[in-house]
């Protein structure tokens, strides 16, 4: 078997000159083999630069598109195609956006190699331990209560015993984040996980520490980026004297990214991108490693039923694979893109078991927001 074409399609709801949400652009990819199998990937990434990783024709040795670098390759060969792809970009890549764009292949490359043994990617794994996933949603806060109301109702009709809020300005200001999350524990209940998600903005260690004072009579279940990523010794700092369990990584990329992070700021939770941090194949190394350092795996996963499926797919491999984030966006790109989009069934994901990731596109989406 051979790959014969390698596709990056770039989808995006609003025009090019209007903003654009989480979960409202994605760049997917196809890898087509000789023998007529598809696979399919993508990366939660810059569609635009990932695209130009994978098309860009040859400059030299350690700078190459990826598309001329899987061409004519066996698409069962998946660790040597990695680290073929990973030396072959080596300039522009090695971390980031290279490893978002290889990320996107070697989720493709698992699908071909499960359809072509006709077994689950969750069986080349090496076997799941469990049928269903329970599930996290995570929502932006709106501007009032009563919407807030609203949205957690609606979390919690779908089953859902875990929610993480974030985004829409948390974390800026202590009195309004109080009041928040007093309305949340209110409607949730005692017995509902709830995390919050700061994307950095307590700025720096003794703030943050504050804030954990501040907010410790809301039982969170962790406090996801409270620093800016890079901020290693606050982080530490936090790890050691929060008292909440602290968590990050969902920009990270590669096993030496991570282990780097595992060491120098001892987090609780590890939430690696299976789109963002090199794929299915990476993933494991990066779950071997969080193991070895005593910390949760919990993904992060905000984009297509591609990501979700490749998620679930590898979490159910996971010993303590036991929560999974399902997005709560309205985008078309989420809810319809993968016509057998994974539901969210009493608050958990079910494992497939079509061979593969089990995924079907919906071509008329594709063509429908597709960039040209
Ligand atoms: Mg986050």
């Amino acid at each position: 078997m051979k790959i014969v074409e390698v596709e990056a399609i770039w989808l995006r709801v609003p025009a090019l000159d209007q903003p654009c949400e989480w979960g409202e652009d994605a760049l997917i990819v196809r890898i087509h083999t000789d023998t007529g199998l598809v696979g399919i990937g993508e990366t939660d990434s810059s569609p635009a630069v990932v695209k130009a990783l994978i098309e860009t024709p040859a400059s030299h040795e350690t700078c190459q598109g990826l598309r001329q670098v899987l061409l004519g390759e066996n698409p069962l060969e998946i660790d040597r195609l990695w680290k073929k792809m990973y030396r072959q970009t080596e300039y522009v890549g090695r971390r980031g956006a290279g490893i978002h764009a290889i990320s996107a292949l070697d989720i493709a490359l698992w699908d071909i190699a499960g359809q072509h043994y006709g077994v689950p990617v969750h069986t080349l794994l090496g076997g799941k331990y469990r049928e269903r996933i329970p599930a996290y949603g995570t929502f932006i806060p709106r501007a009032t209560d009563a919407a807030n109301r609203d949205l957690v109702g609606s979390l919690l009709a779908q089953g859902l015993r875990s929610i993480k809020l974030g985004g829409g300005g948390f974390g800026e200001n202590p009195e309004r984040d109080k009041r928040l999350l007093r309305l949340v524990r209110e409607a949730i209940g005692a017995e509902v996980q709830l995390q919050i998600d700061l994307v950095g903005r307590w700025g720096n260690a003794a703030h943050a520490l504050a804030q954990c004072d501040a907010l410790r009579e809301f039982n969170l279940g962790w406090i996801e980026e409270p620093l800016p990523a890079d901020d290693a010794r606050g982080l530490a700092y936090l790890a050691e004297h929060a008292g909440i369990p602290v968590s990050g990584g969902e920009g990270l990329a590669t096993r030496h990214e991570f282990r780097d992070f595992l060491e120098r700021t001892r987090p609780a939770i590890v939430q690696p991108d299976i789109t963002r941090c090199g794929g299915i194949s990476e993933m494991r190394h990066i779950h071997e490693l969080a193991r070895q350092h005593g910390a949760r795996l919990v993904p992060h996963g905000f984009s297509t039923g591609i990501l979700l499926a490749a998620t679930t797919h590898f979490l159910a491999v996971c010993e303590f694979g036991d929560l999974i984030e399902y997005s709560q966006s309205d985008s078309p790109l989420f809810r319809g893109l993968v016509k057998n989009l994974l539901p969210l069934v009493d608050g958990q994901v079910p494992v497939p078991d079509e061979p593969g990731l089990g995924i079907v596109l919906d071509e008329a989406m594709l063509e429908r927001y597709r960039v040209r």
